[in-house]
């Protein structure tokens, strides 16, 4: 059920631009995907937000653009999804990565095709991720995304989204914070009161402010990205959008990438595209044009007089880090800000609008006064795990690159002549080329743990929080990135199942259990036998958040084979789709099960004796060192 802040009643008047509120509930700091994703959430929740971000709203840089379906889920509740996927691309052939030589092939060695998989839900992949979620996956970049945010949210907030301030302070104490406020154009200084913060700004002021330590390692690679015009017409590729360059110049190192962004056409005709060149690549004085024009053109064989117009150059680090803390007394880190990995895997932005939709809720009851201040402890519980697995993922899969240059013989050892020939036998036939090709296609078909990680995106799970463990194991073969099961289990997503008969479905136009999950408080899901005593003990809970109960008739098929309670047993849900608690049949006294199930959840839930994101700060490092390994070689 979409709660938009367009369907929803304008609530808020609009504040003039000299008007600043005295104290506000919510400040965001950061006009970034994330911080504006907290805004329109909380906004949808009646809580009054005001955002700073240092520079205007336009936004120039198309950086992330894989939008798997977790997020479009969020996105579909902020009433931004429709519109997504309108302006994203409309066919089915995007849904493949390639690895080639280079684009333009000029000469044998260049524009060869070494290998692809199928990703983010294509090809044999569709009926897997369509099991997940409602929601398909989407593809549109940050330049085209972002506004739409924006948009959103500035109407949710008017005149609450403020450009060209920058914060550079913040003080504490037990009724709020000040946050001091810069005006870039003036100059002028003010003191912001707010009950809470939120730190959405990548963590270029916050981990310093708020003394925020990392753990994992920053700066192992270098890489500059480009968003540039040029007629590519020529690569030989009909499906792929996105193609990973591996050349014999290389000798065995990541070089970069080149991504169709459209806006009309995403394939090869795309009239624009990102552009990623490792920065080993780049020769000569960073500041002048020529040098971006020459890595781009060597990366992707163009002629020197092929006409590439570069609008504008983005560089930055591979980093592999995820903040100690996610809250220090009122304030919090949202998005980049406490979690930062390379984008492979896409999981970035991801991470960070799944963050925003777990801190919206919980900080929407506790302004309301209808949950302890303590809930908000859970979403450092919560989320750090997942931001520790996603980043050791993405490191990961960064190094399931090397093998595929390996396997074509491709190494610091070798020259560019011995490379030449290497590729010889990769064209060749007979027994030799065949063993090649079969190490070259293993080494590719590795990459399907990046490409088709549905576990990774819908399956990351919470171990402790604002939940109740049933301790019931996690579901086979769960640490597989491909492997995903839907379980009802506490720290799970919700299954998606289609309803074609209860709570407005209908054979032609079916509904999903996730979008029977209530926007605000609980939503308890029980079978339609059992609902009556279910529904007497809810109106015997005492809580002052709302519980919605959802009756399921047994002949639900789709949904009895997801749900693992029996047709007695309840799930309760909670606004951010996440399961809290469950019992698998009816208990003898619902009403104090539920009730004390509801009061430890809302407390923030038990502590573990041990952090859950341990183990992934140890495979971090691992990852991370071997990177760096990779690129001090030559
Ligand atoms: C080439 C590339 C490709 C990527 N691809 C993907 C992908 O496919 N999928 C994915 O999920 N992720 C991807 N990512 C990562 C993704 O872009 C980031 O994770 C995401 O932008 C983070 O959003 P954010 O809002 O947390 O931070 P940001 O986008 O960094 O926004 C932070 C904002 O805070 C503002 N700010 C900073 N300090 C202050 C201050 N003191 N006062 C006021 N404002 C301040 C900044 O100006 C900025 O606008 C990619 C990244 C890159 C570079």
């Amino acid at each position: 059920m979409p709660l938009s802040a367009v369907d929803r009643p304008q609530l808020l008047p609009p504040l003039a631009p000299d008007e600043w509120p005295q104290e506000i509930p919510v400040i965001v700091v950061g006009g970034g995907p994330v911080g504006m994703s907290c805004a329109l959430l909380l906004a949808q929740r009646g809580v009054e937000v005001l955002l700073v971000e240092r520079r205007d709203f336009e936004f120039r840089l198309p950086r992330a653009h894989l939008l798997n379906v977790r997020t479009m889920e969020i996105f579909h509740t902020m009433g931004v999804a429709d519109d997504i996927y309108r302006m994203g691309p409309d066919h089915d052939r995007w849904h493949k990565v390639a690895w080639y030589t280079s684009v333009d092939a000029r000469t044998p060695y260049e524009g060869l095709k070494i290998g692809e998989v199928p990703a983010w839900g294509g090809g044999d992949d569709r009926e897997r991720y369509a099991q997940a979620s409602p929601r398909r996956y989407a593809n549109l970049p940050q330049i085209r995304l972002d506004p739409l945010i924006h948009a959103h949210a500035s109407a949710a907030l008017p005149g609450r989204l403020r450009g060209g301030q920058e914060v550079r302070g913040i003080g504490q104490d037990e009724h709020g914070v000040s946050v001091t406020i810069v005006d870039l154009e003036s100059g002028a200084i003010r003191e912001q009161r707010a009950k809470y913060a939120i730190f959405a700004d990548g963590g270029r002021t916050s981990n310093d402010l708020l003394e925020v330590e990392f753990d994992g390692v920053t700066a192992i690679r270098n890489v500059t990205t480009y968003h540039v015009s040029s007629d590519l017409s020529m690569w030989s590729e009909p499906d792929a959008i996105l193609a990973h360059f591996v050349h014999p110049s290389g000798h065995g190192r990541r070089m970069g990438t080149m991504q169709a962004i459209g806006p009309i056409n995403y394939s090869r005709d795309s009239e624009e595209w990102l552009v990623g060149v490792a920065g080993w690549m780049l020769e000569g004085d960073p500041e002048d044009h020529a040098t971006h024009d020459r890595a781009i053109r060597r990366l992707l064989n163009l002629a020197d007089d092929h006409p590439l117009e570069i609008h504008s150059i983005n560089a930055w680090t591979y980093n592999g880090a995820v903040a100690q803390k996610y809250r220090a007394g009122r304030a919090f880190l949202a998005g980049d800000a406490a979690h930062r990995h390379p984008p492979t895997g896409g999981l970035g932005l991801n991470g960070g609008i799944q963050d925003a939709a777990n801190l919206a809720w919980k900080l929407g009851a506790v302004l309301d006064g209808r949950a302890p201040e303590s809930l908000l402890d859970s979403y450092q519980q919560e989320r750090r795990p997942v931001a520790a697995y996603y980043t050791a993922h993405s490191l990961e899969n960064a190094n399931r690159h090397p093998p595929i240059a390996e396997a074509l013989g491709f190494s610091d050892a070798a020259t560019v002549e011995d490379e030449h020939r290497s590729l010889d036998v990769f064209l060749g036939t007979g027994p030799e080329p065949e063993a090649m090709r079969e190490r070259v296609r293993t080494a590719v078909a590795a990459n399907a743990f990046d490409f088709s990680q549905l576990n990774v995106e819908a399956g990351y799970h919470y171990s402790a929080g604002a939940l109740l463990p049933d301790n019931s194991p996690l579901p086979e073969g769960y640490e597989s990135p491909i492997v995903f099961q839907p379980v009802s289990r506490p720290g799970h997503h919700i299954p998606h199942a289609w309803l074609r008969r209860s709570n407005g479905g209908t054979e032609a136009d079916p509904v999903s259990t996730v979008d029977l999950v209530a926007h605000e408080g609980f939503t308890l899901f029980v079978g339609d036998e059992a609902s009556d005593t279910w529904r007497r003990a809810v109106d015997g809970v005492e809580t002052t958040l709302p519980i919605t109960v959802v009756s399921i008739p047994h002949s639900e098929d789709a949904w009895a084979a997801v749900r693992e309670v029996d047709s007695s047993g309840a799930i309760l849900v909670r606004p951010d789709w996440m399961v809290a608690w469950r019992v698998l049949e009816s208990p003898p006294d619902l009403r104090t099960a539920l009730q004390d199930a509801i009061d430890l959840i809302l407390r923030g839930g038990a502590r573990p004796a041990e952090d859950p994101a341990d183990p992934f700060v140890e495979r971090i490092r691992v990852a991370a060192e071997r990177i760096a390994g990779l690129e001090i070689r030559r």
